[in-house]
Protein backbone atom coordinates (compact mmCIF):
# COMPACT_ATOMS: atom_id res chain seq x y z
CA UNK A 1 0.00 0.00 0.00
CA UNK A 2 1.22 3.56 -1.06
CA UNK A 3 0.91 5.93 1.64
CA UNK A 4 -0.15 9.12 0.60
CA UNK A 5 1.59 12.55 1.16
CA UNK A 6 0.32 15.60 2.83
CA UNK A 7 0.23 17.70 -0.30
CA UNK A 8 -1.29 14.66 -2.32
CA UNK A 9 -3.88 14.25 0.01
CA UNK A 10 -5.03 17.72 -0.09
CA UNK A 11 -8.21 18.76 -1.10
CA UNK A 12 -7.28 21.85 -3.04
CA UNK A 13 -4.82 19.57 -5.01
CA UNK A 14 -1.98 20.97 -3.45
CA UNK A 15 -2.68 24.65 -3.71
CA UNK A 16 -1.85 25.30 -0.07
CA UNK A 17 2.19 24.22 -1.35
CA UNK A 18 1.66 27.65 -3.90
CA UNK A 19 0.36 29.67 -1.98
CA UNK A 20 2.06 33.15 -1.82
CA UNK A 21 0.16 33.69 1.71
CA UNK A 22 2.43 33.94 4.27
CA UNK A 23 0.38 31.74 6.66
CA UNK A 24 -0.33 29.30 4.02
CA UNK A 25 2.93 28.90 3.49
CA UNK A 26 3.69 28.04 7.25
CA UNK A 27 1.14 25.79 6.96
CA UNK A 28 2.03 24.24 3.72
CA UNK A 29 5.56 24.21 5.62
CA UNK A 30 4.18 22.73 8.93
CA UNK A 31 2.61 19.84 7.13
CA UNK A 32 6.31 18.98 5.65
CA UNK A 33 7.92 18.83 8.37
CA UNK A 34 4.92 17.47 10.71
CA UNK A 35 3.19 14.75 8.53
CA UNK A 36 5.34 14.12 5.58
CA UNK A 37 7.35 10.57 5.56
CA UNK A 38 8.88 11.58 2.49
CA UNK A 39 10.41 15.29 3.31
CA UNK A 40 13.83 14.23 2.56
CA UNK A 41 13.15 12.54 -0.66
CA UNK A 42 11.20 15.37 -1.78
CA UNK A 43 13.30 17.92 -0.95
CA UNK A 44 16.46 16.22 -2.43
CA UNK A 45 13.89 15.51 -5.50
CA UNK A 46 13.57 19.37 -5.66
CA UNK A 47 17.38 20.71 -5.04
CA UNK A 48 18.15 17.64 -8.12
CA UNK A 49 15.59 19.07 -10.53
CA UNK A 50 15.99 22.94 -9.62
CA UNK A 51 19.84 22.29 -10.09
CA UNK A 52 21.42 26.02 -9.97
CA UNK A 53 18.47 28.13 -10.78
CA UNK A 54 17.53 31.19 -8.95
CA UNK A 55 14.99 32.07 -6.40
CA UNK A 56 12.32 33.17 -9.51
CA UNK A 57 12.56 30.29 -11.33
CA UNK A 58 11.80 28.05 -8.17
CA UNK A 59 8.36 27.66 -7.17
CA UNK A 60 6.26 26.12 -4.23
CA UNK A 61 7.33 24.64 -0.89
CA UNK A 62 9.14 21.31 -1.54
CA UNK A 63 10.69 18.94 1.51
CA UNK A 64 9.40 21.96 3.99
CA UNK A 65 11.39 24.97 2.04
CA UNK A 66 10.18 27.99 0.10
CA UNK A 67 12.40 28.56 -3.11
CA UNK A 68 14.52 31.34 -1.08
CA UNK A 69 15.24 28.36 1.40
CA UNK A 70 15.93 25.43 -1.38
CA UNK A 71 18.18 28.32 -3.06
CA UNK A 72 20.07 29.23 0.02
CA UNK A 73 20.55 25.53 0.70
CA UNK A 74 21.79 24.88 -2.78
CA UNK A 75 24.23 27.53 -2.49
CA UNK A 76 25.51 27.76 1.24
CA UNK A 77 24.34 24.45 2.69
CA UNK A 78 21.64 24.46 5.66
CA UNK A 79 20.69 27.18 7.44
CA UNK A 80 20.46 27.84 11.37
CA UNK A 81 18.02 25.86 13.13
CA UNK A 82 15.18 27.79 13.78
CA UNK A 83 14.73 28.83 17.17
CA UNK A 84 12.11 27.56 20.07
CA UNK A 85 9.13 29.61 20.30
CA UNK A 86 8.30 28.68 16.47
CA UNK A 87 6.50 25.98 14.68
CA UNK A 88 9.20 25.46 12.94
CA UNK A 89 10.79 24.40 15.91
CA UNK A 90 7.66 22.77 17.23
CA UNK A 91 8.87 20.67 14.43
CA UNK A 92 11.65 20.10 15.14
CA UNK A 93 11.08 18.82 18.36
CA UNK A 94 8.25 15.92 16.62
CA UNK A 95 10.75 15.16 13.77
CA UNK A 96 13.30 14.32 16.74
CA UNK A 97 10.53 12.23 18.62
CA UNK A 98 12.07 14.50 21.70
CA UNK A 99 8.87 15.98 23.85
CA UNK A 100 8.72 20.05 22.12
CA UNK A 101 9.12 22.70 25.20
CA UNK A 102 6.86 25.21 26.51
CA UNK A 103 7.56 28.12 24.30
CA UNK A 104 7.10 25.69 20.97
CA UNK A 105 4.11 24.14 22.34
CA UNK A 106 2.63 27.28 22.66
CA UNK A 107 3.65 28.08 18.76
CA UNK A 108 2.22 25.47 17.89
CA UNK A 109 -1.10 26.13 19.36
CA UNK A 110 -1.76 29.48 18.00
CA UNK A 111 -0.41 28.44 14.69
CA UNK A 112 -3.09 25.43 15.05
CA UNK A 113 -5.69 28.45 15.89
CA UNK A 114 -5.39 30.65 12.97
CA UNK A 115 -5.27 28.34 10.75
CA UNK A 116 -8.48 26.91 12.47
CA UNK A 117 -9.73 29.87 12.03
CA UNK A 118 -8.75 30.86 8.56
CA UNK A 119 -10.66 27.31 7.49
CA UNK A 120 -13.35 28.92 8.96
CA UNK A 121 -13.41 32.32 7.43
CA UNK A 122 -12.88 30.15 3.87
CA UNK A 123 -15.45 28.26 4.37
CA UNK A 124 -17.98 31.47 5.52
CA UNK A 125 -17.01 33.05 2.13
CA UNK A 126 -17.81 30.04 -0.05
S1 LIG B 1 7.63 17.19 1.79
FE1 LIG B 1 7.14 17.21 -0.39
S2 LIG B 1 5.84 15.42 -0.69
FE2 LIG B 1 5.85 15.89 1.49
S3 LIG B 1 4.06 17.19 1.83
FE3 LIG B 1 5.84 18.52 1.52
S4 LIG B 1 5.79 19.00 -0.66
FE4 LIG B 1 4.48 17.22 -0.35
ZN1 LIG C 1 11.37 24.15 21.58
Amino acid sequence: MTTLTPCQQDDDNGELWFSTDELDIIEAKGMCFNHCPARQACLDLALTAEGGKGTDSRFGIFGGLTPRQRRQLAKHGPAPEAPCGTPLAYARHRRRQEPPCHACCTAEAARAQERKARRKQRANAC
